[in-house]
């Protein structure tokens, strides 16, 4: 059977994801790193719905985490593969460059970009052996435009686009596909302290995204449809691109 991978998958836009690909058929592993409450939250409402789940927590910026975790799934699941990975597990610490510490520059890129390299290398060996996958990585429009105080965000979610690039290139051959998704301001606990009534003036829709509006370009990109579409860069952000 294949599965698919959503990091971060308990709240915000990974639930949205973990919801809308199982409600496609796909039996679906909700990656969390602390929040069992929030994962079995959406775990319970994608078995209510008639699908599958299961809850994988580890925090993906460990790599020594990340293998024992697929290392113990592998063992438990002999015959099946995770064939879709959702790279979205991700965290901000915002701050201006003169004052950003390091605690703050390293663990937004631990989490986004090293987090990205560890599971993304770990799965990549069973898609390309199996001849299909799909990656699919949440990056950001801050990545694209650079945002000020996110000089750690930006520079994580400019680098994860441009290793969605150069690993799209490696595996197109094998039918594994690997794109990026940039949302702009969409509804989650991570945009919660953000001032949502005058910060929604700049966006040309005149208002902030839904988490299930971009989990349905994940699924779009996931689907078959999807074959011929590599190294693409999907902006969902209401037309606020500069
Ligand atoms: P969120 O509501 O804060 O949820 C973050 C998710 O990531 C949670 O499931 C959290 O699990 C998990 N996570 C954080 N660090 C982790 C780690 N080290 N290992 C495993 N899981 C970890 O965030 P969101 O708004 O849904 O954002 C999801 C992704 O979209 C992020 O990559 C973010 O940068 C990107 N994004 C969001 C927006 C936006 O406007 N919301 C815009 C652009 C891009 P726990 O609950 O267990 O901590």
């Amino acid at each position: 059977m294949k599965y698919a991978l959503v990091t971060g998958g308990s709240r915000g836009l990974g639930r949205a994801v973990c919801r809308k690909l199982a409600a496609q058929g796909w039996p679906v592993i909700i990656n969390y790193r602390s929040n069992a409450e929030a994962a079995e939250e959406t775990q319970r409402a994608i078995l209510d719905a008639g699908g599958v789940a299961e809850l994988l927590p580890f925090d993906v910026s460990d790599p020594a985490a990340t293998e024992k975790a697929m290392e113990q799934w592998s063992e438990s699941h002999p015959d099946d593969y995770i064939a879709v990975l959702v790279n979205n597990a991700g965290i901000r610490r915002d701050n201006l460059m003169i004052f950003m510490q390091d605690e703050e520059w390293r663990k937004v890129l631990d989490t986004t970009l090293n987090g990205f390299f560890f599971i993304t290398r770990r799965l990549l060996k069973n898609m390309l052996s199996q001849r299909w996958g799909r990656i699919v990585n949440m990056a950001s429009l801050s990545g694209i435009k650079g945002l000020p105080g996110q000089t750690n965000y930006s520079a994580a979610k400019a680098a994860l686009i441009g290793a969605t690039k150069a690993l799209a290139q490696e595996v197109a051959p094998r039918k594994v596909t690997v794109n990026a998704i940039a949302p702009g301001f969409i509804e989650t606990d991570m945009t919660k302290d953000l001032d949502q009534s005058e910060l929604k003036k700049l966006v040309p829709m005149g208002r902030f995204g839904k988490a299930e509006e971009v989990a349905a370009a994940v699924a779009f990109l996931v689907s078959e449809d999807a074959a011929y579409i590599t190294g693409e860069v999907i902006s969902i952000n209401g037309g606020l691109y500069t």
